[in-house]
């Protein structure tokens, strides 16, 4: 595996490996402790001693942001030995215009990458096998996930099936560092489940998303809070939330390349270009973001949208990203066991103009076939105002709740999508789709 590391202390960073060969599966509680405790002195102070304990991580923070390598294509080749190795395409059929939702690692060898079009796709790589996507399948799998994260922390906020933050601050006494807790998980998951996560770790969860991202696949990275000016600076602006493909030009046209550039240029100037996100992006470049992890069970809305590689004009390729947008979440709310109430429908044009509508209904429900007549029916009714290439398409189911109601309980729809949930589950069967799915078909 590869491992690298923005650290300043003395320890050693060979901490024990113990996922590279198949084997009998470890006692959890049996290794863990001695595990911990043979990596965890640090200058010759033992962090499971109670009095310094709290005092040495009230200071810092310690978040692990989770990022399954290739999630869906991995699920496949997971499944199906014949695909193991091969260039594998997960996405909407390309005659109905559908896009890539995942790339193997072999496809991407070729320059295909999640978001484009499926027939870009195979124009590229006509090698790769098509697969159509099984949500509901990768929501089955993503639980399997949030329950290892689960035997670590109670604050886990996934940000869609295949990420996740942990923090992990509180976790320590019991586990050992956060280093060894990503360790473990990492461990878990590829014994478990047979799939590989690059994990970041660091003080926040700006840093720790870029630091799981910098070294993928199989990717274990920390930065250290002293460390992360110097991890930051090199990095292209791009790497900050918030700075597209048309930021990203126009900070260039001022001579910012790098996060090191823009925190040079002055504030105002930064300010009188861009306006709050100037000094949003600022806070970020200094390694600052305050935000705390939110466990999920707090949620009341869950998105997922969709930034385009290139900006996309196409009234029938945005309605069949939307589709794949609502059948992940909708999978993720009924994993979750959560109803909505509200479908929310966000578009972000070429020029960042960014508008958002949204749809409540009377009762929540969990039926997949309600959330996407309602999205499409909120993009046609977009579209007829407001023309326009656009950069990123994002849905959001709000109005969660999990008390089920007597419309939906009957609702035939979800009876349909929670049988379909389940043979999944069971079987993996992938005949099971919405039929409807522009994106979904094989
Ligand atoms: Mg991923």
């Amino acid at each position: 595996m590869s491992a690298a590391h923005w650290r300043s202390g003395s320890r050693s960073t060979n901490y024990p490996i113990v996922n590279d060969r198949p084997g009998p599966t470890r006692i959890l509680h049996e290794n863990a402790p001695k595990l911990a405790y043979g990596i965890d002195s640090v200058g010759g102070m033992n962090r499971f001693d109670s009095d310094t304990l709290d005092f040495a991580h009230s200071a810092e923070r310690r978040i692990i942001h989770v990022d399954m390598d290739a999630f869906y294509a991995a699920v496949e080749q997971r499944d199906a030995v014949e695909l193991r190795g091969r260039p594998v395409i997960v996405g909407g059929a390309p005659h109905r215009r559908g896009v890539v939702a995942a790339a193997s690692y072999e496809a991407r060898e070729f320059g295909v990458h999640s978001a484009m079009p499926t027939a870009a796709a195979v124009r590229l790589c006509p090698g790769a096998i098509r697969i159509a996507p099984r949500f509901a399948h990768y929501a089955t799998v993503s639980q399997q996930i949030r329950s290892i994260f689960g035997r670590y922390t109670p604050i886990v906020e996934p940000l869609s099936l295949d990420e996740a933050f942990l923090d992990v601050s509180a976790s320590q006494r019991l586990w050992g560092d956060a280093i060894n807790i990503a360790q473990r998980i990492k461990n878990d998951i590829v014994r478990e489940l047979g799939l590989v996560a690059s994990v970041g770790i660091a003080t926040n969860k700006f840093v720790a998303k870029i630091a799981s991202d910098i070294d993928k696949p199989d990717g274990f990275v920390e930065v250290e809070m002293d460390k992360i000016t110097e991890f930051l600076n090199p990095l292209p602006v791009t790497r900050i939330w918030g700075i597209g493909k048309v930021a990203a030009k126009r900070l260039a046209d001022l001579g910012i390349i790098t996060v090191h550039d823009l925190k040079r240029i002055p504030n105002e100037r930064l300010i009188a270009a861009f306006g709050a996100s100037g000094h949003h992006w600022l806070q970020l470049a200094r390694g600052i973001d305050s935000r705390e992890v939110v466990a999920d069970h707090a949620v009341k809305s869950l998105s997922h949208e969709v930034t385009f590689a290139e900006d996309l004009d196409n009234d029938d390729e945005l309605r069949a990203t939307l589709t794949s947008l609502v059948e992940n979440a909708a999978a993720r709310l009924r994993a979750a066991e959560l109803r909505a109430s509200t479908v929310q429908l966000k578009i972000r044009h070429y020029d960042f103009t960014t508008r958002s509508r949204s749809r409540s209904f009377a009762a929540p429900t969990r039926s997949t076939a309600k959330f996407l007549s309602t999205a499409v029916g909120l993009l046609t009714t977009y579209r007829q105002q407001y023309r326009g290439a656009v950069r990123l398409v994002g849905v959001g189911l709000s109005g969660c709740g999990g008390a089920p109601t007597q419309s939906d309980l009957f609702t035939e729809s979800v009876a349909l999508d929670t049988v379909t949930d389940s043979i999944n589950q069971r079987f993996g069967d992938r005949t099971l789709r919405r039929a409807a799915g522009l994106n979904n078909k094989s």
